[in-house]
């Protein structure tokens, strides 16, 4: 009994819901984290080694996320057991059976995530009226398309450079990982004379210390093929970015991809998180201690569940880019005004600054956490 409250602390979670279907093999888990600040919004996210640890971390990151970005929503997340690749019309079915199955948990707004998209959200739609993250046709907004997070990035990193000691263009970037996620951050940073020099994906890395030209590379992506597919600049082993001297690091494909094995091999000056959870705490550590700034994932990537929850009250992605812009400036300048006056790494300041704005909405309730 003890162990299923291991996760249990003075924020959450709320509730934790196991979901069983044996007709259709729906197998998936719910985590309401907290929802002091308005109901909880959280992507679904389909793979086959989804756990019920994983699902409560990624609440509480959701919570963190949302509360930073001063969003009227709590912490949630779901996962479901399976290959996402699996035939449509099966995906389709446990999709509609998981939403039924939370019709009643209004205290959940599905979003997308990793193995599932703005198809999957309008499934839970037509189902339940309660997602985020829907097709266009739906009056949804396509974060990943637009960039939403990548413009997110990007202003984290304009704000972030007035702590550092070079300007933005002519700043030489790396970027790890060029997806969704990537690829707009890079483009928006271009715009104002950022340099990139290397980009990653599974296929490996491709390098050019006079500049690769981003708009290509995206082209190419968007054929399927690799970065290393391009016919400029030396093409490299997927992890020789880490070794890549530049000016702004940026991670944006897997969690832990640095560690405190690794950490020594980057030379940068600033690191915008991207990706979740891209650097372990003691690596992050080891980097504040060289004096290279970070600007820690939650705050840096909230761009995404900004979008949709400006897209579930009905905004336009006019509105979207515009509220993203706001308030990624104001919590990046909060957060390392704080982390240089009171000598905090970056995430400590982010953690005090979130679970602040949590607890503040907590003690407006008669019930905290739900
Ligand atoms: P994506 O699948 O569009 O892009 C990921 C890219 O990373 C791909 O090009 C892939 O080839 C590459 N990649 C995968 N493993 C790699 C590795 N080990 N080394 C180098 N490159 C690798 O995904 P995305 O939507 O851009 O998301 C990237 C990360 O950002 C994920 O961690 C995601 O959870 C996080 N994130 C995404 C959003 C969003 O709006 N999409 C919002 C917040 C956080």
């Amino acid at each position: 009994m003890n162990n299923a409250f291991r996760y249990a602390d003075d924020l959450g979670p709320a509730k934790v819901i196991l979901i069983h279907e044996p007709v259709c093999g729906l197998k998936a888990v719910l985590v309401v984290d907290n929802v002091a600040a308005g109901p909880s919004i959280g992507g679904l996210r389909m793979a086959q080694d989804v756990s019920v640890d994983e699902c409560c971390r990624l609440a509480r990151a959701m919570t963190l996320k949302n509360a930073a970005a001063g969003l009227p929503h709590g912490g949630g997340k779901s996962v479901l057991f399976g290959d996402p690749r699996m035939a449509i019309t099966d995906k389709e079915r446990l999709i509609r059976a998981l939403a039924c199955a939370l019709a009643d948990e209004r205290d959940y707004i599905f979003g997308p995530d990793m193995g599932t998209d703005e198809q999957c959200m309008a499934w839970v739609q037509d189902e339940i009226g309660r997602a985020a993250g829907l097709p266009r046709e739906l009056g949804g907004i396509p974060l990943d398309e637009i960039g939403a997070t990548g413009w997110g990035i990007f202003h984290a990193a304009q704000v972030a450079l007035a702590y550092c000691d070079f300007p933005l263009a002519g700043a030489r970037v790396v970027i790890q990982g060029f997806g969704a996620v990537g690829k707009h951050a890079m483009r928006y940073l271009a715009l104002q004379g950022a340099i990139l020099i290397a980009a990653t994906d599974t296929g490996g890395t491709i390098h050019d210390p006079a500049g690769l030209d981003s708009a290509a590379l995206t082209a190419l992506k968007e054929t399927g093929r690799s970065v290393i597919d391009h016919d400029r600049g030396s093409k490299l082993e997927r992890d020789a970015s880490l070794d890549i001297e530049c000016d702004i690091w940026i991670p944006a494909a897997r969690p832990d991809v640095i560690t405190e094995d690794n950490v020594g091999r980057l030379k940068t000056r600033l690191v915008i998180e991207g990706a979740n959870i891209p650097i372990t705490p003691a690596a992050e550590r080891l980097l504040h201690e060289r004096g290279v700034l970070c600007v820690p994932d939650f705050i840096a990537n909230a761009g995404g569940v900004i979008c949709c929850a400006v897209e579930y009250r009905g905004g336009s992605q006019s509105e979207a880019f515009a509220v993203i812009e706001e308030k990624l400036r104001r919590n990046t300048e909060e957060v390392l005004k704080m982390s240089c006056e009171q000598g905090l790494l970056p995430r400590e300041a982010a953690m005090r600054l979130a679970a602040g704005r949590v607890r503040k909405a907590m003690s407006t309730r008669r019930w905290r956490v739900f």
